[in-house]
């Protein structure tokens, strides 16, 4: 039986772009490449409220094979990053693989034919040989369910589903949460609102910025000496190395680098924040790396201003015209800002359901044996299948580093079945098991099981408190396993 594609790709976003370039690398051209939104870009496409920017200097958050010189900041705001996705896929004319306002609704293996059959909503569903998972973490939008919040007569706005026309001018604006989205919206919206109240349940770690604008003749000099710009991201990515993967995955032996980068953090807020009671309200009390930090200039600044407060006590319950908080003030408002980020482990891992060879159900499995995938990619029982947002894939430098890992391995993989001249490939129980043992002993020294992470709140850990998000090896072992790994921790069949 023919498939109708060689391969089906859900998600256009970055991972899904690279995994469809390592695909055509492979000779495969029959692309479906399926997108729930109505264009490409992943979070980049779906985020746009004021002050999005990329965390990670762009230098180090982009394609290595894919140098973008005209980035204007170091750190750029979030339309250039759905410019450069646009500008890769048309580098790799990938656009025409595209399918946008598509919803995969399930995926089941045919075990007979060997083909993945997958389930589209309003549409006949469609087969291919290989499926590919790139449906990104954080493309669950989380909106908790707050007493009252029904009966608000005022504007209510989810981060992921901002709404461009809205303008905070004179506005009585709370904000719910203090993630890294809330970290770059709160500094825009205190500037022109009449009144800004952030409901904070948990402090986040903010690191400063190194952000300027790149020169027009830095730019040029990217361009034409292209050298230059990877000297820089080698050195940014040797920092970031330290402060987000040394430091917190590392932690049982490099304590001391966690602890600076934290002192340094602190040290940061002191000379930003007047008020002695903010500093402490701000000042987390579980070890750095707990949860994703962020990186910031505008923040903390925000708390001096006379129109912000900061509200600690949590949120009790909202009426028609205000949100109260657990101490009982009630703070008269006309808007909420929902920056209470994405719901990773219940409706994520997978985005859709995905059933196996023998009927094995990805999500059930993952949740009644421990959420697992060899190499971050690949899962026993599921024939020709990548996963590329799985547990232990990313090892919080910087996604493309990720993806890029991932294409290796595809690279690897494919050639392999090539050389032996067939197309089928599935992981092995054994190599799955060696993987996920090598994870849980290397775990146990991060700061998540080393460290003190109580309170912390961080989607890091799943709903059985097992910190299985990161990947903990360092970037270049990581990189090393995708270049290396034994062929024989597969199987190949026609
Ligand atoms: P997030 O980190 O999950 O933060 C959600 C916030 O909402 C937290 O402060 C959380 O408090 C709060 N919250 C959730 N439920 C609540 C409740 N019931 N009551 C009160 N507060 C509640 O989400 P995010 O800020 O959207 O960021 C998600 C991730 O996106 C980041 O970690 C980062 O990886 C990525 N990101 C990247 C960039 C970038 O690179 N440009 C920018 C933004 C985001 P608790 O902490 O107590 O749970």
């Amino acid at each position: 039986m023919e498939p109708d594609y060689d391969a089906i790709i859900v998600g256009a976003g970055f991972g899904g772009i690279g995994a469809a370039i390592a695909l055509r690398k492979q000779g495969l051209n029959n692309l479906a490449i399926l997108e729930r939104e109505s264009n490409l870009g992943g979070t980049w496409h779906v985020n746009h409220y004021p002050g999005l920017s990329v965390d990670i200097a762009s230098v180090t958050y982009s394609y290595s094979f894919a140098p973008n010189p005209h980035w204007s900041r170091m750190y750029a705001p979030g339309e250039e990053l759905e410019k450069y996705a646009h500008h890769v896929v048309a580098t790799y004319d990938l656009e025409r693989h595209m399918q946008f306002d598509t919803t995969v609704t399930g995926a089941v293996h045919d075990d007979e034919s060997g083909l993945w059959r997958v389930s589209i909503e309003g549409r006949e569903p469609i087969t291919a040989r290989y499926l590919v998972a790139a449906t990104g973490f954080l493309s669950q939008p989380y909106t908790p369910p707050f007493p009252g919040i029904e009966t608000f007569t005022g504007d209510i706005l989810h981060t992921a589903d901002w709404d461009n026309s809205f303008d905070p001018t004179d506005r009585s604006i709370a904000v719910i949460g203090t993630g890294a989205t809330a970290v770059q919206l709160i500094p825009k919206l205190a500037e022109r609102a009449r009144s800004l109240t952030v409901f904070q349940r948990t402090p986040i770690w903010v690191i400063p910025k190194v952000d300027t604008p790149i020169p027009a003749p830095v730019r040029r000099l990217f361009e034409r000496v292209p050298a230059t710009q990877r000297a820089l991201r080698s050195v940014n990515n040797t920092i970031l190395e330290g402060v987000m993967v040394v430091g917190v995955l590392q932690y049982g032996r490099q304590r001391i680098l966690n602890r600076a980068v934290a002192a340094a953090s602190k040290l940061f807020m002191r000379t930003q924040v007047r008020d002695r009671k903010t500093r402490k309200q701000l000042t987390p009390d579980y070890d750095f790396g707990c949860k994703r930090p962020t990186f910031s200039n505008q923040y903390f600044k925000v708390y001096n201003r006379s129109n912000t407060a900061l509200e600690t006590s949590g949120i009790d319950h909202f009426r028609s015209n205000a949100l109260v908080a657990a101490d009982g003030t009630a703070y008269p408002i006309d808007t909420v800002v929902l920056a209470t980020g994405f719901n990773l482990w219940d409706t994520n891992f997978p985005a859709f359901e995905i059933i196996g060879r023998e009927g094995r159900d990805l999500g059930k499995w993952w949740r009644d044996n421990r959420f697992q995938a060899y190499q971050g990619i690949t899962v026993p029982k599921f024939p020709n299948f990548l996963s590329l947002n799985s547990p232990y894939s990313y090892n919080g430098l910087s996604y493309f580093t990720t993806i890029e890992g991932q294409m290796r391995h595809i690279e690897r993989l494919f050639g392999e079945m090539r050389r032996r001249g067939v197309t089928g490939f599935e992981v092995t129980e054994e190599a799955n098991q060696r993987f996920l043992d090598r994870m849980t002993e290397n775990l146990s020294t991060s700061v998540f099981y080393a460290g003190d992470c109580s309170g912390s709140n961080s989607y890091y850990f799943n709903q059985h408190g097992e910190a299985v998000l990161l990947r903990p090896t360092s970037t270049r072992a990581g990189l090393k396993d995708a270049r290396t790994f034994p062929l024989s921790d597969y199987t190949y069949a026609q």
